[in-house]
């Protein structure tokens, strides 16, 4: 044991008998437990820029609907595969069929890029880049069954996952991550029944019975859905919870660490089927899920905006995006060099 750590020590320990101490001179209810003191990364953890990030959600939302099947669909795709490309991302797409809301063999792609591909073991960061066909819960009617623009449901995590893709080549990182950008994700069946749950995330369903690489295992995943908007809050998601709870509790306590406790809080959210529920189901390592779910009315759900044509670029805050950017980038450095 070193100086350094032996002073760490005993910071530690007297932080642990204070907490102690206090839990036993008060009210069990009223005690607050602060986040773990962090283990300091050795490597410089980049600045996450929220300019980069809000241009990449305009720049899909350019594309117009990115609905399976359609040229607008195929055009965005084309420009993710080039931005990880320029960013020195291999990149591989599966390519599979969807059926979804009456519609049949529309043709879909799930966007995987490695960054230092031989490097294990492996960390997968997604996002669903699809937009939704249809606007359920817009409060005109006569709206409904148009396609949503999607710049938070959708765009935003695939705008904050290629600016950490960039991060990684201006500052190379020591460590083996997966990006991969699931199609058909958002067109499922909007009755919230158990019975129509496999009518989305068509494609981590489909890449979870087909991994990119055969037998392929992370390390830990972490999904990013609906990360973009002005009041967005993340609580602690139930699949999550149940299944990878150590990692959403050290990423929760990281974040409060770095000043940012105000998105991520420690209140029970509601419980999502979302990619991270096939990806943990089809493949067995524990996968996150990011996803502003804000408390209201004694329950969690998604934000007005969602599913409704206020979706659009205008529910966009910058200070979203930087919050979840920054928090995923140092979690990836300092996870590169131990200290996550
Ligand atoms: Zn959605």
């Amino acid at each position: 044991m070193n100086l350094i750590q032996k002073f760490t020590n005993i910071i530690l320990f007297s932080l642990v008998m204070g907490l102690v101490l206090t839990s036993c001179g008060e009210d069990k209810k009223t005690t607050k437990i602060e986040a773990p003191v962090p283990k300091k990364a050795r490597v410089k953890i980049p600045a996450f820029d929220m300019d980069n990030a809000y241009a990449h959600i305009e720049k899909q939302l350019s594309f117009g609907h990115r609905i399976p099947g359609t040229p607008e669909h195929v055009a965005c795709k084309d420009w993710i595969v080039s931005e990880l490309k320029a960013n020195d991302v291999t990149v591989e797409i599966q390519e599979f069929k969807a059926d979804f809301l009456g519609l049949k063999d529309q043709q879909s792609y799930n966007i995987i890029g490695s960054i230092n591909p031989d490097k294990q073991p492996r960390i997968m960061l997604a996002a669903h880049w699809d937009s939704r066909l249809i606007a359920e819960k817009d409060p005109n009617k006569d709206m409904q069954d148009k396609p949503i623009m999607g710049a938070d449901d959708g765009a935003s995590g695939v705008a904050v996952l290629l600016e950490i893709t960039r991060l990684f080549k201006e500052n190379p990182i020591d460590l083996g991550v997966d990006i991969v950008f699931f199609d058909a994700e958002d067109n499922g069946v909007p009755n919230g029944d158990a019975s129509t749950e496999n009518t989305w995330c068509l494609g981590s369903q489909y890449w979870a019975k087909n991994p990119h690489i055969k037998n392929y295992k992370a390390k830990y995943g972490i999904l990013l859905d609906l990360v973009g908007a002005e009041d967005a809050m993340f609580g602690l998601e139930g699949h999550s919870m149940a299944n990878a709870r150590n990692l959403l509790l050290k990423t929760w306590d990281l974040a409060a660490n770095m000043g940012y406790s105000n998105y991520f809080q420690k209140y029970t959210a509601g419980t999502i089927t979302d990619d991270h529920v096939y990806v943990m189901r089809g493949r067995g390592f524990p996968m996150i899920d990011i996803i502003s779910l804000p408390p209201s009315e004694g329950k969690t759900g998604f934000g007005a905006h969602h599913h409704t044509h206020d979706d659009d670029i205008n529910i966009i805050d910058k200070n979203t995006l930087r919050a979840v950017g920054q928090v995923v980038t140092a979690a990836m450095y300092k996870e590169s060099d131990g200290s996550f």
